[in-house]
């Protein structure tokens, strides 16, 4: 099974795909940690990377393309993946239905978390508060940027699902389990082929 975590930065994604990781035997894959170990090794290519991450706009296609090309390879990722934080633009959406083909797979279920943008504002400074190490991308002002990032280039992405795959919208702003539980609900219907 592979499905796709959709939502706007601090939605939820990332901690919704560790639960379902654990229970399903799936893969997390997160461009944006993969990005942040990049980053993290000092490479030329991290560099670059962490000033187009810090002002929040989108890594070029072709990087992240790569990237995913690579990762969905290896092993662990053979009973099926939960991308979170990808795709990101259409034309990462057409990469990845045509690398999953080539693998005879295809996107089973798209989960779409929403919330409100003002609350979402808040969201985001807890967490940077609460977690001491504060990314230097948890910034208001680069969520504002990051909000329209996905508003105009992300969100656009989600009807190339709605044709072809289960696609099913939860409100991100209830409580954690209750997320879960929906989510839960949702990946047990069956994709059509
Ligand atoms: P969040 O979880 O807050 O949505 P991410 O950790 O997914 O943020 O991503 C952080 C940053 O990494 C993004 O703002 C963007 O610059 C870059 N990034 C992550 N995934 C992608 C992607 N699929 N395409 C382009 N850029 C990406």
């Amino acid at each position: 099974m592979n499905l796709i975590m959709f939502g706007p930065p601090g939605a939820g994604k990332g901690t919704q795909a560790k639960f379902i990781e654990n229970k399903h035997g799936l893969k997390q894959l997160s461009t944006g940690d993969m990005l942040r170990a990049e980053v993290a090794a000092v490479t030329d290519l991290g560099l670059r990377l962490k000033s187009i991450m810090d002002s929040g706009a989108l890594v070029s296609d072709d990087i992240i393309i790569e990237l995913i090309e690579n990762r969905i390879q290896k092993s662990d990722c053979q009973n099926g993946v939960i991308f979170d934080g990808f795709p990101r633009t259409l034309a990462q959406a057409e990469a990845l239905d045509k690398m999953l083909a080539k693998q005879g797979k295809k996107i089973d279920h798209v989960i779409v978390l929403e919330v409100d943008e003002a609350a979402l504002l808040k969201r985001i400074e807890t967490r940077a508060s609460e977690s001491g190490e504060t990314r230097a991308d948890d910034n208001a002002e680069t969520l504002k940027k990051r909000l329209e990032v996905y508003n105009a280039q992300t969100a656009p992405v989600l009807p190339h699902y709605k044709e072809q795959n289960n696609l099913r919208r939860i409100d991100g702003m209830q409580p954690i389990d209750t997320v879960t539980r929906q989510i839960e609900s949702a990946l047990s219907k069956q994709a059509a082929a």
